[in-house]
């Protein structure tokens, strides 16, 4: 399948990064870790997707089919510029090409099933079409992501709400942490958790996501 995505500004102009991996953490929020009855994790919990799981929000998203619920969890989701290995947290804030939003879908099911064989995730979670992602705003024109409010809407009604001030590990130590792990390129992006109300997609939903109540992107499911 012809893999068409390139990272995109808010606009829709191409940025002139490649695109990599994607890094995410599990369990950043502590509401959501309590709606899905999970052990809060002292380290931060990191797994990854590939770059062929992420699409654009423009065509229909695809969700697996026959595979159990596919639920959405909104993220931050931080595009990375510079190389960084064993990174301080000042040195990350510098290596931040953008801030956009993420969908990191999840089939629920299917991740209850291997947490409870002691499996790793990414039958779950790193699927094609499994990281939906917005276009970036400038850091410049996100002066504090921490303190960024995330909202996504299903049909009109919403369904996940929340701040980046809520992160039990904060943008730039969690950038940090996951460069003394993996190397990351230019074009890699970090997804930084997902606050409650994680729930299950179907088909025709009309999403909204919004960030920091200035930017809005639509998508639909197929
Ligand atoms: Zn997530």
């Amino acid at each position: 399948m012809e893999h068409a995505y390139q990272h995109r500004d808010r606009d829709g102009q191409p940025i002139d990064l490649p695109v990599g991996k994607i890094v995410c953490i599990g369990r950043n929020y502590l509401d959501h870790v309590r709606e899905l009855g999970n052990a809060v994790p002292e380290a931060p919990l990191l797994f990854m997707k590939p770059s062929t799981a992420i699409v654009g929000l423009d065509a229909p998203l695809r969700l697996p089919e026959a595979r159990g619920s596919c639920h959405h969890e909104l993220e931050l989701a931080v595009l990375i510029g510079r190389r960084l290995t064993g990174t301080s947290p000042a040195a990350a804030r510098e290596a931040i090409a953008g801030y956009g939003l993420a969908l990191d879908l999840t089939l629920r099911e299917v991740q209850t099933e291997l947490k409870n064989k002691g499996q790793p995730w990414e039958l779950a979670k790193a699927f094609d079409g499994a990281c939906p992602l917005s276009g970036f705003v400038r850091p410049e024109e996100l002066p504090e992501p921490q303190a960024a409010e995330l909202e996504l809407l299903v049909n009109g009604e919403r369904r996940q709400h929340g701040s980046t001030a809520q992160m039990m590990h904060p943008i730039l130590d969690l950038i940090a942490h996951i460069s003394r792990h993996f190397t990351l390129l230019p074009g890699d992006v970090v997804l930084t958790g997902t606050p409650a109300g994680v729930g299950p997609l179907a088909s025709g939903d009309r999403l909204e996501l919004r960030l920091a109540g200035r930017w809005s992107w639509s998508a639909r499911v197929a």
